[in-house]
């Protein structure tokens, strides 16, 4: 069966990233008999501008029809002297809960070509590949009560509220466990179990879930030693499993072991494997419009969505190996472009993948 993608360009580098990951499925649909629709959607400031509203009905019906997503990024300064309510990233946070997106897929991969491109010695990070599972839509971010007030003694506080139910840990334990099936078989669940008792309950129904998974190799370890681990010693990890405020953190800090944003994917999955797929850098309005822009973390979040929505390994590993061709031959787009390399804008570097991608079928 025809299986339709919705693609959400947005704004900025979006359009810019999303029409090289267009050019890609172009070609995995004509040489490789990939069976994809697709349909065009708008959100974040370019909806604004065309409708009044970061996140059209249209939109959502669009995302809701759709067997996955694809975005580029939402954002600029353009949209900044808005009300919240009609910010573009309102549109982002609006596809998340309409489609309760709960579980946040973040590889950190280090290509061996980009070796130089981490602040970290190289024997630390050489074939890092790691990936954190993060909670998105539970936790400190959504617990009620919230809010500021002024205290007994007449002075000012904040607070906010640490919350899981144990059917919103086991299903994003589930995640985890499955994700790491697809890997190497090992799960390190990250809490703080020593010090918050929702941490502890989060433990406690991970190693539940885990009894479903005897074959996955369970471990656990309090936040502030991962996040040491991350920048000591950061292979010792496969797949990390992690609340939402938590998994804010390690994965930036994951993410930039690897040292170029313009690499690096992402997935947000709902309960049934649907998922919204985008780049993990925003809009890059300093860049936008120069054909500068690197399309690469754009067309890996290509090669994600094929992999866990429409469980398709054999279609994802062509395009990741075709830009691993890409960048064999030499091209880089300027953020990660190093002396003895070439320089090339973002259509060309769609392009180089293309011919490399089409090399592979003959
Ligand atoms: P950013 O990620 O857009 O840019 C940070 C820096 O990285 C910039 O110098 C940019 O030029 C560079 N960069 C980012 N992506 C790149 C790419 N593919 N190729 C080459 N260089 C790249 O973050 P920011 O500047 O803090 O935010 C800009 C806008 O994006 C803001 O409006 C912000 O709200 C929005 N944003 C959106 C998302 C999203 O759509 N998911 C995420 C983060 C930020």
């Amino acid at each position: 069966m025809t299986k339709k993608i919705a693609i959400l360009p947005g704004d900025g580098i979006g359009p810019e990233i999303v029409n090289e990951t267009i050019k890609v499925l172009d070609a995995l649909r004509s040489g490789f008999g990939l069976n994809v629709e697709t349909e065009q959607g708008l959100i974040g400031g370019a909806a604004y501008d065309a409708t009044g509203t970061p996140f059209p009905e249209a939109t959502l019906k669009l995302a809701q029809d759709a067997d996955a997503i694809l975005l580029g990024a939402v954002g600029g300064p353009k949209w900044e002297p808005l009300d919240y309510a009609l910010r573009p990233e309102r549109g982002l946070l609006g596809l998340r809960a309409g489609l309760e997106l709960f579980a946040n897929l973040r590889p950190a991969l280090l290509y061996p070509q980009l070796l130089d491109a981490s602040t970290l010695k190289a024997d630390v990070v050489s074939n890092l590949d790691l990936m954190i599972i993060r909670e998105l839509t539970g936790g400190i971010y959504f617990g009620k009560p919230r809010g500021r007030r002024i205290n007994d003694s007449n002075k000012r506080e904040g607070y906010n509220t640490l919350v899981y139910s144990e059917s919103e840990i086991s299903r994003i334990a589930h995640i985890g466990f499955q994700i790491a099936r697809k890997r190497q078989k090992r799960l390190c669940s990250i809490d703080k179990a020593n010090v918050l008792e929702c941490t502890e309950l989060w433990r406690e129904v991970v190693i539940e879930v885990g009894k479903e998974y005897p074959d996955v190799a369970l471990s656990h370890m309090y936040v502030d030693n991962a996040a040491m681990q991350l920048v000591r010693n950061p292979k010792q990890f496969d797949v990390m499993l992690t609340d939402n405020l938590f998994g804010d953190i390690l994965s930036d800090c994951a993410a930039m072991l690897t040292g170029s944003i313009g690499m690096l994917p992402s997935a947000s999955l709902d309960k049934n494997g649907k998922g919204m797929y985008e780049p993990i850098h925003g809009s890059a309005p300093d860049i936008a419009g120069r054909n500068v822009a690197n399309p690469i973390a754009t067309v890996l979040s290509l090669a994600m969505l094929l992999r866990y929505s429409f469980d398709d390994d054999a279609t994802a590993t062509h395009i990741e190996q075709a830009i691993q061709a890409a960048l064999d031959a030499g091209c880089r787009t300027a953020d990660i472009y190093s002396e003895g390399t070439r320089k090339v804008s973002t259509t060309e570097m769609g392009d180089a993948i293309v011919s490399a991608l089409l090399a592979r079928k003959s």
